[in-house]
């Protein structure tokens, strides 16, 4: 019988993140819903639990060493490994946003959570990841990200940005580095383009859903082991960096 999988998405409370969570639930997934506020999280757990999903809470602010080791070590007593790690969770600062007029705060605290936190549950989370028989990383980017479409005057990627975009063109340099890393074993790291989506991050003005946001983070978390490793992806297919 083959082991049921054990994923974890992080900013799972709402949002993408949360469709993330319901979908691999969907699939047959254990799904740790990793969230930072206790309330936020024990809804999210409780919805997917009604609706059929295999769902647990775990407490994880991806800006906080100590809370990370914590929620890798209640993975690991759950479960023993871990098969799928969603890095979801991300902040925006402000949009759009001038360059001339960030502030070092304002920027580091966009690269905290959107870059830093990643790597940080990334490493947290590997010696769980190395013990699954089919380990998969996604990390929520973005096309904004894009330094191609970046450079491409007729994209429309929705105005400049300082600070967001940036944070997320250098998690795609991150994943790059990490993919190089995990080359030649089976380790899958890549990087999801969920499109414009309606959500707290946006106020809302997104044009697609939360779940037709999450549909590509969930292809990414379940490839096949003949799949790509160490790209950026929308539900079209491969975004160039
Ligand atoms: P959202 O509804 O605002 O959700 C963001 C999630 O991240 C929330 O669960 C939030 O938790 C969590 N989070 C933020 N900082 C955190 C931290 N330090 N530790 C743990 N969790 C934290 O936004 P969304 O649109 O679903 O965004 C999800 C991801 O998709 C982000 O990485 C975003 O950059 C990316 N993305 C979104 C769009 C879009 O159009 N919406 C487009 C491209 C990429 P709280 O509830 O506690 O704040």
């Amino acid at each position: 019988m083959n082991e049921q999988t054990i994923a974890l998405v992080t900013g799972a409370n709402k949002g993408i993140g949360y469709e993330i969570a319901a979908g691999l639930g969907a699939l047959g997934c254990s799904v740790g819903v990793g969230a930072r506020d206790e309330r936020r999280r024990e809804d999210a757990v409780a919805k997917l639990r009604a609706a059929g999903i295999d769902a647990f809470g775990v407490p994880i602010d991806v800006t906080d060493d100590a809370g990370v080791a914590m929620a890798a070590e209640l993975i690991e007593q759950r479960a023993g490994r871990l098969d799928v790690l969603v890095n979801n969770a991300g902040i925006a600062g402000a949009w759009p946003q001038e360059p001339s007029t960030v502030t070092p705060d304002g920027l580091r605290a966009v690269v905290e959570t959107n870059v830093i936190g990643v790597v940080r549950v990334i490493n947290a989370m590997l010696p769980l990841l190395r013990r699954s028989a089919r380990p998969r990383i996604v990390n929520q980017s973005s096309h904004v990200a894009s330094l191609a479409l970046q450079t491409t005057p007729e994209a429309d990627l929705g105005g400049v940005s300082g600070a967001y975009a940036p944070s997320k063109t250098f998690l795609n340099a991150v994943t790059i580095q990490y993919a190089k890393e995990f080359g030649g074993t089976a380790i899958k790291i890549n990087n999801a383009c969920p499109g414009y989506v309606a959500t707290d991050l946006n106020g809302f003005h997104g044009t697609s859903t939360p779940a037709d946001g999450a549909r590509i983070a969930i292809r990414l978390a379940t490839l096949p082991d003949d799949g790509p490793t160490g790209a950026l992806f929308d539900d079209a297919g491969i975004v160039p960096w």
